[in-house]
């Protein structure tokens, strides 16, 4: 792309085409004014990221449709597209849930096509402003402010400006083992989602898979859909599964209530008394702790960084655990390998992969509180241990430019990156940006909950209207 006149082109450069970028170009251009959007995604198609480019009709979302919509002000959107979606055939499956179409847990491929859907329909309600938007299909190797805006440099050498650009790069795949580096980790595993991939592996075998949160329950359907019928050993550290989603009732709101409690303990001990309360009266515990969801950003962004530890160490197991909940088709299924003896969960931390030949892998676990090692061999590994939000840590051309050339610095705790509310990044100097902003996943360490299909939303509106009046300005 050239610029013609010294115009830049574009006036909103968007860095990462998932969920985020998408929804941000949908609001900007259901916006008045004109605006030209450049997205830069290297996958082929917009709206999908790692998470909705999910094929498999088994790998479904982990909230209801009535809790997905990507409005904000419309709560039912995600529920009317999707009945109009299913009335013309497009999931036939959809009735083996046996649910209304608000409470149907919808596969993430077609989540996709909806946030899609949505995109085109922004795209014909800003064509009469002139405004655009156009997928620019690389990556972005680097990044630099300049007086008059932003200039990417692409993979291929291109260079691209804008007045301002928006990091919407996401969740990085997680490069963790404690005392090794990601690689032999990464090396030796199976993906999680390559049901093509398990469907080499031998049906029999053990599978060993270290982590057992969402991406577990997911590898567990992907080994179902490829035929495994062998024994699957799960490690990690905690040894906890998530719970699986329900439809609890209503429940007053006490955070909002009580603005007195703070500190992380405060906040355990008082879900805990309305949990026991919603017991006493035969209530699910999870309508008392669904109510939390809403304060956690405001909880976290007021709470010191010795709080935010203290919650990282003490509660987020049991936070995962409880809070991001699995699908019940999901959830199905692993009480049928676990009563079946097929499952086994271990609280065991990987400490390294000793082997990876193809069809046989050996690693050492230490089992909770245990000091010496066990090695455990299987057939596969697989790497379900997460996200990489330490942008340090995160090997990838742009991260290491941003960070180098102090455009960006670490968020709290090293989470992310460091913004202001509005997601304008803070430089290495902690100055606020006034061109260059970041959305989603690597918000991480300003809200704590930064990631699912309803914090993206929320950020997406507010920061086009932040945006909006910026061009204006
Ligand atoms: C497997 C999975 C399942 C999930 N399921 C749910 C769920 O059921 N419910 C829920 O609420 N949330 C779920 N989430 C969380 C959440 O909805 C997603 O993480 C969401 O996709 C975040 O959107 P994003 O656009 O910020 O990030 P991503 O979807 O990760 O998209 C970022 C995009 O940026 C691109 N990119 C990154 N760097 C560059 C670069 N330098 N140049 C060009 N492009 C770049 C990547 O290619 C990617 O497509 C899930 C997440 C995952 C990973």
């Amino acid at each position: 792309m050239t610029s013609e006149n010294n115009r830049p082109d574009a006036d909103i450069l968007i860095v990462g085409g998932g969920l985020s970028g998408t929804l941000l170009a949908v609001h900007l251009l259901r916006l008045p004014g004109q605006r030209r959007i450049v997205i830069v995604e290297s996958r082929s198609e917009l709206g999908r990221g790692e998470a909705y480019s999910a094929t498999d009709p088994g790998h479904t979302l982990n909230g209801n449709a009535a809790r997905m919509s990507v409005d904000p002000d419309d709560a039912d959107d995600l529920t009317r597209w999707l009945a109009e979606f299913i009335a013309a055939g497009g999931w036939p499956e959809s009735d083996e849930q046996h649910a209304p179409v608000a409470e149907l847990f919808a596969p993430r491929g077609i989540f996709g096509l909806y946030v899609q859907q949505r995109l085109a329909e922004a795209q014909a309600l800003g064509a009469p402003y002139g405004s655009t938007v156009e997928h620019v299909r690389s990556e972005v190797m680097d990044l630099q402010t300049e007086a008059s805006g932003i200039r990417l440099t692409l993979a291929d050498n291109t260079r691209l400006s804008g007045r301002f650009a928006v990091l919407a790069t996401g969740m990085f795949a997680a490069a963790r083992t404690p005392q090794h580096g990601s690689n032999d980790l990464n090396a030796a595993a199976v993906d999680p989602w390559d049901i093509e991939g398990m469907r080499r592996l031998d049906p029999e075998g053990r599978v060993l898979i270290i982590g057992s949160g969402l991406t577990m329950v997911d590898a567990l359907v992907s080994l179902e859909k490829a035929g495994h019928r062998g024994p699957i050993d799960v490690f990690s550290r905690h040894g906890l599964l998530p719970h699986v989603r329900r439809q609890p009732p209503a429940w007053p709101d006490f955070l909002a209530a009580d603005h007195s409690i703070r500190s992380t303990r405060q906040l355990v001990r008082a879900l805990r008394e309305q949990c026991d309360q919603a017991l006493a009266q035969g209530i699910d515990w999870q309508a008392p702790l669904d109510t939390v969801r809403v304060h956690i950003p405001r909880l976290w962004s007021q709470a010191t960084d010795l709080q935010r530890r203290q919650f990282v160490r003490h509660v987020r197991p049991w936070w995962e655990s409880h809070h991001h909940r699995s699908p019940p088709p999901s959830a199905q299924l692993l009480d049928r390998l676990l009563q079946a003896g097929r499952l086994s969960i271990h609280a065991a931390s990987l400490q390294a992969v000793l082997d990876r030949n193809p069809g046989q892998v050996r690693i050492s676990v230490r089992h909770r509180a245990e000091e010496q090692l066990t090695q455990v061999s299987g057939a596969a590994l697989i790497n379900s241990t997460g996200i990489q939000y330490d942008w340090r840590r995160v090997d990838r051309a742009l991260t290491r430019q941003l960070l180098a050339r102090g455009l960006v610095q670490p968020g709290p705790l090293a989470l992310g990156i460091a913004a202001d509310p509005g997601g304008a990044v803070l430089d290495a100097g902690g100055r606020v940006s006034g061109r260059l902003f970041a959305m989603g996943p690597p918000l991480r360490g300003l809200w704590w909950e930064s990631t699912a299909v309803t914090d993206v939303a929320l950020q997406a509106k507010a920061l086009a209207a932040r945006l909006r009046s910026l061009q204006e300005g």
